[in-house]
């Protein structure tokens, strides 16, 4: 089959290889049909590693994808050819601790797509378990479907920070996952959600979508949000950038008692200070990817309650997905979501 293979740093190319997939009787065999071009891939793409993870052997990049059922293992009862779908990426020990414990993103066996040593999803056809194989409902497309994965990301994200109706809620970052998480803290009951950028283009979709962007080039984060809450500070605190700066000062904008999750990943290590958290017994939390979220998402964008359509800016054909990584790594700035279509 064909599939988009990435070699080494910036070497990728459209291969026919032979991925030897057999379907195993609770197994299902996709067609893909939308794939969404993620942070990690590009990262993947531009250094060949995240950290410890190192791409030593070819590699099938992607991991957020719809696609329609082909064929379905002798036990599956619940999907059936012809069924269209999306895929949770990450496939645990069903039976390690952590899975049992109901953590299994937190498996250290998980399996994740695009992972190395593990192939991605931007190929014709995969073999997924139909047990991480979720059916769209007829109001969800397939781009919204391949969306379904970041906003998970988001929804694990708001589930950590246990929020309250009408909470205030800051965004840092309005990059695909901190727009997800803000649809989801306005989903979850929050009364309004600042979310925060350097980019024009960014901010007037985040304003578009009912959020309130802070543009930090020119206002100071805790001043505006102080000011939005009649002096208190917000409720909970996602940081969504990874970026030093947002970090360094994250503790000033919340709330006596309030909630910091941390979702961006910093390049490298980086300082947090303690005793702003302390003058305020922050809460802090942080999430890894998503667990126990797809059927929620996939319900909250088929009741029209999120709308993730508006953050797939750009889209290729799988033919020209070596133009789409190009593009992906210094896109235009209105770009959030460049998406591979089959
Ligand atoms: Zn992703």
């Amino acid at each position: 089959m064909k599939a988009l293979v990435l070699h080494g740093p910036g070497e990728i190319s459209i291969d026919d290889i032979n991925i030897d997939e057999q379907l195993g009787d609770k197994d299902v065999r996709i067609e893909i049909k939308t794939v969404g071009i993620c942070g990690s891939d590009i990262h993947y793409y531009k250094h060949g590693r995240i950290g410890s993870f190192i791409v030593e052997e070819p590699m099938v990049l992607g991991h957020e994808a719809s696609g329609i059922v082909l064929e379905t293992g002798s036990s599956v009862a619940d999907l059936k050819p012809g069924d269209r779908v999306c895929m949770e990426p990450g496939i645990p020990n069903p039976v390690s601790r952590a899975t049992i414990l109901g953590m299994y993103n937190l498996d250290p066996e998980v399996r994740f797509w695009a992972t190395p040593p593990v192939h991605g999803c931007l190929r014709e056809t995969v073999v997924h378990p139909a047990m991480f194989t979720f059916r769209l409902p007829d109001a969800v497309g397939f781009e919204e479907g391949a969306l379904i994965e970041p906003l998970a990301v988001g929804l694990h994200a708001v589930t950590k920070a246990s929020i309250k109706p009408w909470d205030t809620a800051v965004v840092t970052g309005c990059g695909t996952i901190g727009l997800t998480t803000a649809l989801a803290a306005m989903a979850a009951g929050c009364g309004q959600v600042l979310i925060t950028d350097v980019i024009q283009e960014k901010l007037a979709l985040a304003r578009m979508l009912g959020l309130v962007p802070v543009d930090v080039t020119r206002q100071y984060l805790a001043e505006t949000v102080l000011e939005a809450t009649g002096g208190w500070g917000a409720n909970v605190i996602f940081e969504a950038s990874g970026s030093r700066q947002a970090i360094d000062d994250i503790f000033s904008a919340l709330c006596p008692g309030g909630t910091v999750v941390f979702i961006g990943m910093p390049a490298e290590p980086v300082p947090v200070d303690i005793v702003a958290a302390q003058a305020r017994e922050a809460r802090i939390e942080t999430v890894f990817r998503y667990a126990h979220q797809y059927p929620r998402a996939l319900a909250l964008v088929a009741s029209g309650k999120i709308n993730v359509k508006p953050l797939v800016t750009d889209r290729y054909s799988f033919s020209d997905s070596i133009k789409a990584f190009e593009y992906a790594v210094e896109p235009e700035p209105r770009t959030v979501k460049t998406i591979i279509e089959f």
